[in-house]
């Protein structure tokens, strides 16, 4: 059977260059990059290439790139590393469209007297800075907002947020694992203080990450333990990930414009198609042409307005081979109603109906064909029986 994957919002195949890249660290070159002997140093030295490449992409100073085992670690070790040390200043400006990364970690820090505020989100995913200005206060320890949306693709305004920061002395984190080498980042000109990248989003290894920590910023490690990644970090260093990563966005910097050129393609194809030969209402959800074009979030209706189970299209789908996701793309295991769509505003019988596609690199035009072919056969299928 034919497979179309249309997930890498969720994740990417590895990249064969990648997987090169890689390899002499998973085989012959196996030492502890904190190990003093040959083998030891080997390792050590191309970790640290590593982080003066990622630190060069993204207009960093080396010693700001700290290596982690995904978005997930970063956005955890950022919240509670700031929280740490922010004395009597208790509230943390996050949305309600971010990450369970971000969110269930501000919501666990409530046992610590944390106040968890939320800046309102536009109705297509953007959080604006007036959004942010509106809910910050003296009593502010870190503002917590995510470049683009990773069930959406709503991309907001960082360094309009930045300056708000800047002009309360407040901290400004950002997730930017659906952005990072998909839009332009140079954490100088976004002014953010911290960010938080992952490498399986761009065709790089699963379980790496990394954390940008600008110079100064008040901060205390999380992870605690041996092998200390510059006694910010505990833990044996990941070489073939971090060699992957690194790897990885590099390739994403260089074929930025390609790859964005090739998923527009895509995504006025698929819209092009469903206006033409779809037997039914579709309505994109979210910011509709203003977010990444890679990332399209979509319900259907029949023509007396009735609604599918998004959960049960996504597993017609996947009978045809077809790999989506929906509700909240993110969870872990059961799929959960979407917090993003109710965030911004949907209601919950539509949230519900609703899948995301998302391109990848290798997808042709004969994918986009395939699944829209599909869906309709399905939705006919589902809508007959509803
Ligand atoms: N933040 C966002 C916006 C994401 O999309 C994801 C991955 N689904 C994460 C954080 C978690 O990253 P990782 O899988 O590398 O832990």
């Amino acid at each position: 059977m034919r497979t179309v994957y249309l997930d890498h919002a969720a994740t990417t195949p590895l990249d064969e260059r990648v997987l090169e890249t890689m390899l002499p660290f998973l085989k012959d070159n196996y030492g502890n990059a904190n190990s003093p002997h040959h083998l030891g140093q080997k390792s050590k030295v191309i970790v640290e290439d590593a982080r003066e490449k990622v630190a060069a992409l993204i207009g960093a100073e080396p010693s700001e790139i700290i290596f982690t085992s995904g978005g997930t670690e970063s956005d955890n070790a950022v919240i509670k590393g700031v929280l740490a040390v922010s004395g009597d200043k208790n509230e943390v400006i996050t949305s309600e469209l971010e990450h369970h990364a971000v969110l269930h970690t501000v919501e666990l820090a409530k046992m610590q007297g944390v106040k968890p505020v939320f800046a309102e989100a536009q109705n297509c995913g953007t959080i604006t800075a007036d959004a942010v200005k509106e809910v910050i206060t003296d009593k502010t320890a870190l503002v917590t907002i995510m470049h683009v949306n990773n069930e959406i693709g709503t991309i907001s305004p960082l360094k309009e947020i930045a300056e708000v920061c800047k002009e309360h002395g407040v901290p400004f984190h950002s997730d930017t694992v659906q952005s990072l080498g998909k839009l332009p980042i140079n954490v100088k000109d976004l002014g953010v203080d911290f960010l938080s990248g992952s490498a399986h989003k761009i065709y790089g290894p699963k379980g790496t990450g990394i954390m940008y920590v600008k110079n100064g910023s008040r901060w205390i490690p999380w992870m605690n333990g041996g092998s200390q990644e510059r006694r910010r970090r505990g833990g044996t260093l990941n070489v073939p990930g971090i060699v992957g990563f690194a790897k990885a966005l590099e390739l994403a910097v260089e074929e930025m414009d390609e790859r964005q050129k090739h998923f527009k393609k895509l995504r006025s194809l698929l819209l092009e198609l469903m206006d033409e030969k779809l037997n039914f209402n579709y309505t994109v959800n979210g910011p509709k042409d203003k977010g990444v074009p890679h990332i399209l979030n979509l319900s259907f209706s029949d023509q007396e307005d009735h609604h599918i189970d998004g959960e049960m299209l996504l597993l017609n789908l996947d009978i045809e081979g077809i790999c989506v996701s929906n509700g909240s793309a993110c969870t872990s295991g059961a799929v959960e109603p979407s917090h993003v769509l109710n965030g911004i505003g949907m209601e919950e019988g539509l949230a519900k109906s609703s899948i995301r596609i998302s391109f990848g690199k290798q997808n042709t035009e004969e994918d986009v064909k395939y699944f829209v072919e599909k869906l309709d056969a399905v939705l006919n299928r589902m809508f007959s029986l509803a």
